[in-house]
C-alpha cells in the first residue's frame, strides 16, 4: 500500500481541527463523516491522494467551495479538500491562472487588483472549480457567457494519478466535457485558465414590493428580462413566510449609467427601484451578500429547478401563485426567477459540454425539506418547462437526469468518461 508524503495536511476523526474542516457549507451534510481529509498543498498531493486511494479501493470526493446541492463533494471515504489550491495569477495576456481550491471572493478580489473580472457566480464562498465545471451562472452571464464559457484550459489529476492539460488544442474532448458538465467527473482539476474581461463599472439595481399582484409582474417579467439589452440582468425572487404578505424582489446590474438603467426598468413596470451608480463589478457582487441564499445556512433548504424557453402560461401561473402563498405551517418558500438569453444564448449546444443554449430562464423552488410544496410547485412549473435542468443545481428527484443535464451531449460525454475514467473511479448518484 502506497505511504501518503504530503506538502498539506492529513486530518483523521481525531484530530484536532477535523471538525471545522469536513463540514460542507450545505447543513444537510454537515453529518458526513470522513475517514480522512486530505487538505491539498501541491498537485503532487493530488496525485498522491489518487494513487492511494485506487490503491485501496477507498472512495473518494473531491471539494471546492463545498457547496454542492446534492452533498458530492462530501463522502465517508477520502475527502479532497483543494483549499490550499487557490493561488490567483494575470498574465500579461489577460489570462488568469486560477487554483482549483480558489473562491469566489478571491477571485474577484485578486482579479479587480488587475482590472479585470470573470463572468461568476454571487455566493462569496462558491468555489470557482465546481462552478465552472458546471457552468457558471451571474450577473455579467447575459453579457459575457457562462463562467466556462471563458475557460481556456485546465490542469487534471485523472484516476490513475497522470497529470495532463488540457485545452482547444491538448486533450480537446476533455477540454470540452469540463465546460459545463459537472464536477467531479472525469478526474481532479487542479487549476483553471480563464480569458477574463475587463472589470465593468455597473449600475445596481433593486426593488421590494408586498401586495403587488404577482400573477401580473412575473408575466410581466418573463417576457421583458430575458429579451432585455445583454447589458442588463434584472432576476426576480418571491418570498413567502407564514403569516406574512408575500414580498417580491427585483435585483441585478447593468454595465450602463444610471439614466438608461433607469429607462430600460420602466419597460417593466413604473413602480420605484434603488439606483446606484459607478459601482466596479466586484463591489456589486459584495452588495449582494444578502440578497443571496444565505451563503453558509444554518438550517437545510431544499432545492428544485428547471430552464424553461418559453413563458409560464396565465394558468400555470395562476397555480403557481396560489399554491406558493397557501397557508401552512412550514418555513420560509421562495421562488427564484434568473434571466437567460444574451451570451449564454450565442453558443451552440454541442461547442461546450453545457447544453443549455436556447433557455428564457431558470427558476428554482426553494424550501423547507419537510414543506411538500417543493415537490408540488415543481410539478406545476414543469408543465411549461423545457426539462432541462441546471447541473450546479442537482436534483435527486429528477427522473430522466441525463437528459436533463445533459441533453444531446450526453453520449459524447459518456464517451469522454470511457476514455478518462474507464473503471468509474469518479461514481456517484447521476454520474456520467
Ligand atoms: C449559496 C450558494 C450560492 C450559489 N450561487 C450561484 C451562482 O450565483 N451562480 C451559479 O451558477 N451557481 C451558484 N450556486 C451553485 C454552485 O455553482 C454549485 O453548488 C457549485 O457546484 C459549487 O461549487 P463548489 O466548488 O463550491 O462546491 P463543491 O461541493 O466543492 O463541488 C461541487 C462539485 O464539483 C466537484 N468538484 C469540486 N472541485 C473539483 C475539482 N477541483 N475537480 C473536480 N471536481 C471538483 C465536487 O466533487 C462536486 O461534485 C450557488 C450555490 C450556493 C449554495
Amino acid at each position: 500500500m502506497p505511504a501518503l508524503a504530503l506538502d498539506g495536511e492529513m486530518f483523521t476523526p481525531d484530530s484536532p481541527g477535523y471538525d471545522a474542516i469536513r463540514r460542507p457549507v450545505n447543513p444537510a451534510f454537515r453529518d458526513v463523516r470522513p475517514r480522512l481529509v486530505v487538505l491539498c498543498r501541491s498537485v503532487s498531493d493530488v496525485v498522491s491522494a489518487l494513487t492511494y486511494a485506487t490503491a485501496t479501493g477507498e472512495r473518494l470526493a473531491p471539494r471546492g467551495g463545498g457547496h454542492c446541492f446534492a452533498g458530492r463533494s462530501s463522502t465517508d471515504g477520502i475527502l479532497l479538500d483543494l483549499s490550499g489550491l487557490d493561488g490567483v495569477s494575470v498574465a500579461d495576456d489577460g489570462v488568469a491562472r486560477i487554483g482549483a481550491g480558489a473562491r469566489l471572493h478571491q477571485v474577484y478580489a485578486a482579479l479587480h487588483a488587475r482590472g479585470s473580472t470573470l463572468p461568476a457566480g454571487c455566493g462569496p464562498t462558491v468555489g470557482i472549480a465546481g462552478l465552472t465545471l458546471g457552468g457558471g451562472i451571474g450577473l455579467l452571464g447575459r453579457k459575457h457567457g457562462l463562467t466556462c464559457d471563458r475557460l481556456v484550459g485546465a490542469q487534471v489529476v485523472l484516476a490513475d494519478g497522470t497529470v495532463v492539460d488540457c485545452d482547444q488544442d491538448r486533450q480537446p474532448d476533455l477540454f470540452w466535457a469540463l465546460r459545463g458538465a459537472g464536477g467531479g467527473q472525469f478526474g481532479v482539476v487542479t487549476s483553471l485558465r480563464f480569458d477574463t474581461v475587463p472589470e465593468p463599472l455597473t449600475t445596481r439595481v433593486e426593488a421590494h414590493w408586498s401586495g403587488v399582484a404577482l400573477e401580473g409582474l412575473v408575466a410581466a417579467w418573463q417576457a421583458w428580462a430575458p429579451d432585455a439589452p445583454d447589458e442588463l440582468t434584472a432576476n426576480l425572487t418571491l418570498e413567502s413566510e407564514p403569516g406574512a404578505p408575500v414580498r417580491a424582489t427585483l435585483f441585478g446590474g447593468a454595465t450602463l449609467e444610471e439614466g438608461p438603467t433607469r429607462e430600460l426598468l420602466r419597460e417593466l413596470t413604473d413602480r420605484a427601484f434603488e439606483l446606484r451608480a459607478g459601482l466596479p463589478y466586484h463591489r456589486l457582487k459584495q452588495t449582494f451578500a444578502d440578497l443571496d441564499p444565505p451563503d453558509l445556512p444554518e438550517r437545510a433548504q431544499r432545492t428544485r429547478s428547471e430552464f424553461f424557453s418559453r413563458g409560464l402560461s396565465d394558468r400555470t401561473l395562476a397555480s403557481l401563485v396560489s399554491q406558493f402563498g397557501a397557508a401552512r405551517t412550514g418555513g420560509r418558500r421562495q421562488l427564484t426567477f434568473t434571466a437567460m438569453g444574451g451570451a449564454y444564448n450565442r453558443v451552440a449546444e454541442d461547442a461546450t459540454a453545457f447544453a443549455h443554449r436556447g433557455e428564457r430562464f431558470l427558476l428554482e423552488h426553494i424550501g423547507d425539506p419537510a414543506d411538500p410544496w417543493v415537490d408540488r410547485s415543481w410539478a406545476t412549473a414543469h408543465a411549461d418547462g423545457s426539462g432541462r435542468v441546471y447541473p450546479n443545481f442537482p436534483d435527486p428527484a429528477l427522473d430522466d437526469w441525463a437528459a436533463a443535464y445533459h441533453a444531446g451531449n450526453y453520449p459524447r460525454l459518456v464517451a469522454v468518461k470511457n476514455a478518462y475514467d474507464p473503471h468509474r473511479f469518479f461514481d456517484f448518484p447521476q454520474a456520467i
